[in-house]
């Protein structure tokens, strides 16, 4: 069977995913999904001119030629704390004691910050030691938005700033296109989880936490399913109960050419499936297509090749769902500071890399350890995947593509 190259195999699994319906959430839960409506304010925000600085509120006429050595004496009319209004305007040759955020007084126009006076001991008067323009410290209202502004359109990815903004402007629920449940089942009768003695020929399942964890970081809802026997009936009940219950569904294991690779069988059988040699290393066995409409990723058994597989093929086409219209991770070109050596295989290689910056170039990558596709201390210890295109490999010095993995 020949091998698919890389961006073919991308092509057809994004083919494969469409967006999610919209819906509204609060909007606490709106962090990582895309807007799917117009946000307008209809306020101006700030609603009321403020001040930015505690101090005293005056009229900037009233402290012209005002010095350290000669401040000018101001009658203290009040306290304006914030969440407060005065009680009354300022009149010439007073002064208002401020808050950061108390509404500016009728009749006051500038801000003379607390450090640039000096109050007398009866506080009944404040020498301000500074001449202030109109204007000074103050916040007009709308000086952040004003009425009306179309503050964002629909597409954007929604992030802790924007979800203050919802807030800001009152709103408590937001349309958006929704988090898909990502299904993670792990299989393979050599598995067991926990602290407990491995029996002869036993390993633990690390690829089942670290899918759940990569699906939750890529900001989509992590649902456990647990383990998988390698026996088809079992599997298979699993897949349809998967399928019904989530909008995805990633196995790791059973997809290669061993006896028990009953998920890649299963899924010739069950749906419209689509088994794959993609020609990179690791992770070149994939299989994909749909079980019940839910779109299923079969990604390989070996540790770093699932997560490999989980970062080329499965999270973009999950992004895509999350309605993004940018799917892919940051990319750089980087220098490597040590030869990254290879045998030609006719495949592209992944090797997982420490990528550091550089204040005055490109930046520079090492190998992170083992490169072979179960040596996961490899990857725990990579933040990069350079792209090693087939044949010798780099040499020091040589620029090497990077796709960055935080
Ligand atoms: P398979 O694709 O099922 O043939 O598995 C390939 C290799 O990955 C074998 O060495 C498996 O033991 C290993 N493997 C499969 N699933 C897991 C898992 N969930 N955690 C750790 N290793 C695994
Ligand atoms: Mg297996």
């Amino acid at each position: 069977m020949s091998m698919t190259p890389l961006p073919d195999a991308q092509e057809r699994v994004m083919d494969l995913v469409r967006p999610m319906e919209t819906a509204a959430v609060p909007i606490g839960d709106a962090r990582r999904l895309v807007l799917a409506q117009r946000v307008v304010s209809e306020e101006n925000i700030p609603p009321f001119a403020n001040t930015g600085m505690d101090g005293f509120a005056v009229r900037a006429a009233d402290t012209s030629g005002a010095t350290p050595e000669a401040p000018v004496a101001l009658s203290i009319a009040g306290t304006i704390a914030a969440g407060s209004v005065a009680d009354r305007p300022l009149q010439q040759g007073e002064a208002m004691r401020i808050m950061t955020g108390a509404p500016v007084p009728e009749g006051a126009d500038a801000i003379v910050m607390v450090e640039l006076t000096e109050v007398d001991a009866d506080d009944a008067t404040v020498l301000c030691k500074a001449e202030v323009a109109v204007g000074n410290h103050v916040r007009p209202a709308g000086d952040d938005l004003v009425a009306g502004t179309v503050l964002f359109e629909p597409g954007i990815v929604i992030g802790p700033a924007h979800i203050g903004m919802f807030a800001t402007l009152g709103m408590t629920d937001v349309a958006v296109v929704k988090r898909p449940r990502v299904g993670v089942f792990s299989t393979g009768d050599e598995l067991i989880t926990g602290p407990q003695p491995l029996g002869p020929g036993q390993i633990r399942d690390s690829n089942r936490p670290q899918l759940l964890a990569l699906v939750a970081e890529a900001g989509l809802e992590p649902v456990d399913l647990g383990w998988l026997p390698d026996d088809e009936a079992v599997i298979e009940r699993a897949l349809r109960d998967g399928a019904a219950q989530c909008d995805a569904l990633l196995t790791s294991g059973g997809v290669s050419m061993g006896d028990f690779d009953f998920v890649k069988t299963l899924l010739r059988r069950l749906g419209e499936m689509n088994w794959m040699q993609i020609a990179i290393k690791p992770a070149k066995p994939f299989a994909f297509g749909t079980i019940l409409g839910t779109p299923i990723f079969g990604l390989p058994g070996n540790p770093v090749s699932s997560a490999v597989s989980f970062e080329l093929l499965a999270r973009p086409a999950l992004l895509k769902m999350m309605g993004y219209a940018d799917t892919q991770r940051r990319s750089v070109w980087a220098l490597a500071d040590e030869p990254l050596l290879r045998n030609p295989d006719g495949k592209t290689h992944f090797t997982r890399v420490r990528v550091a910056e550089s204040i005055d170039g490109p930046p520079r990558i090492r190998s992170a350890g083992g490169q072979g596709s179960h040596q996961l201390s490899g990857l725990a210890m990579a933040n990069g995947l350079a792209v090693i295109p087939d044949g010798p490999g780099v040499q020091a010095g040589d620029r090497v593509k990077v796709l960055l993995l935080d």
